[in-house]
């Protein structure tokens, strides 16, 4: 059977895993049908900072995080948020997730992201190189603004784990900080360059971009929920089960970001997976512009300079997928960007929040589910999944077309939630 005749690949989710493993299976040869209920929910492919974080190899559970939870919760000027009503259901994920806060877990984490993460920039231009979503990348450096050097000093390890991984950087004090962008005020006290990183200009311009693409490569699209699976006998997938009827196929591919729970139950997977709550506040009629992506360390957030302005986008916050936003993180982002750029003004804002797909060992999965030939998992990306969707795609398309990847793809593997 040639690739042509076979039954149309059925992706769940339009986000940027989705888009970016539709657009490989389509130019692979194979047919699409890319389901998702539409962009109401403004999904994280959509609201995020924008970065293509070649060099965001560090999980959030580096070693020391246990201790300084108590300071960060109880800091107005933390940038860890719980909603302390979804505690009960949290605390089992909690539990997991903060096990791999050590030496040996975060080296090998760290490991596996940047298998996914460095060469982000070419695997974005391979994805939207001469199509229209192209003309959103944009290639920059990536700036760290820390308060002080002891700031900078106590983040060691990460920077140990970034220069094992390849990176390089340049500090920057005093005078030459202001040269580096003169937008940065008094109480940023050292930075940090590190070049050949890149942005997008609009994230919702890019993935509504990317959504043609796939459509002009003949994908059709059903806006639906994915709610079940129909199965052979054997456990091979037979039809995907939606809102809006069945779909027959023998290959899905799951990537419904922080959404994958509702999903994988099904698979014979028990997937420790949360929503790691982020905000962003847009803001419109900037007076100025950082000059590449500054993440501004003390408060978590990243501070962009988009098309439409500019965009600071981070924060942690727990509270699952249906708690509505609250405004302490807004507060605490708008009141960092104050004191990082001090001269900024702009005449209105919008504001975001949402959810990124986290796992509890901080590692993707991407792979076939073992229990169930024809189902295949993208998700998981936690800060990095704009970053890393094109390759993802890319790896999983080719592992539905059979063929095997070069990258060593044990650390993704769904097998580790096997029930
Ligand atoms: C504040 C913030 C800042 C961030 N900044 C960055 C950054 O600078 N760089 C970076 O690399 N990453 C960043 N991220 C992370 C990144 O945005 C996510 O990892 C990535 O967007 C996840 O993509 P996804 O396609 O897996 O999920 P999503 O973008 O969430 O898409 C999932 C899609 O699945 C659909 N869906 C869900 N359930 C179903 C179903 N049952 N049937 C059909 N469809 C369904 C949803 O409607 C949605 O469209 C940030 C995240 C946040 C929250």
């Amino acid at each position: 059977m040639s690739s042509n005749d076979k039954k149309p690949v059925v992706v769940i989710g339009g986000g940027i895993m989705g888009l970016s493993a539709a657009i490989w299976l389509l130019r692979s040869g194979r047919a699409v049908t890319l389901i998702d209920p539409g962009i109401a929910r403004r999904p994280a492919s959509f609201g995020n900072a924008g970065v293509l974080a070649a060099c965001s190899v560090v999980p959030v559970t580096a070693p020391g995080l246990i201790a300084k939870i108590p300071m960060l919760l109880l800091d107005p000027n933390s940038p860890l948020f719980v909603r302390w009503s979804y505690l009960p259901k949290l605390a089992p994920w909690l539990v997991r997730y903060l096990k791999h806060a050590n030496a040996a877990d975060t080296a090998r984490i760290s490991k596996g992201l940047a298998q996914l993460t460095r060469d982000t920039y070419a695997q974005h231009k391979a994805l939207a190189g001469g199509t229209p979503a192209e003309r959103w990348l944009q290639s920059s450096g990536y700036f760290f603004a820390y308060r002080s050097r002891a700031a900078f000093e106590a983040d060691a390890f990460a920077w140990q784990l970034r220069r094992e991984a390849g990176f390089i950087w340049q500090e920057f004090e005093g005078a030459a900080l202001r040269d580096v962008d003169p937008a940065l005020g008094s109480k940023v006290g050292l930075g940090i360059l590190v070049k050949d990183h890149g942005f997008v200009l609009s994230p919702g311009g890019y993935v509504a971009d990317l959504r043609e693409v796939a459509a002009s490569l003949g994908a059709s699209a059903l806006a639906a929920e994915a709610r079940a699976f129909r199965f052979e006998a054997d456990g091979a997938l037979q039809a995907v089960v939606t809102t809006d009827g069945e779909i027959e196929t023998d290959a899905a591919v799951v990537a419904t970001g922080a959404w994958s729970k509702m999903l994988t139950a099904q698979l014979g997977l028990n997937v420790p997976l949360e929503s790691e709550r982020g905000y962003h506040v847009m803001l419109y009629g900037a007076s100025l512009k950082p000059r590449q992506p500054t993440s501004v360390i003390s408060g978590k957030f990243v501070a962009t300079p988009m098309a439409d302005g500019v965009r600071c986008a981070g924060i942690v916050e727990f509270g699952g997928l249906d708690l509505p936003p609250h405004k302490p993180p807004i507060e605490l982002m708008l009141r960092q960007v104050k004191d990082a750029f001090p001269a900024l003004t702009f005449t209105h804002y919008d504001e975001w929040l949402g959810h990124r797909p986290a796992p509890s060992d901080s590692l993707p999965l991407i792979g076939e589910v073992p229990r169930h030939r024809g189902i295949f998992l993208a998700f998981g990306h936690h800060h990095v999944g704009l970053t890393t969707g094109p390759k993802t795609g890319r790896l999983l398309a080719a592992l539905v077309n059979g063929e095997t990847p070069e990258l060593d793809m044990t650390p993704y593997t769904p097998a580790r939630f096997a029930a």
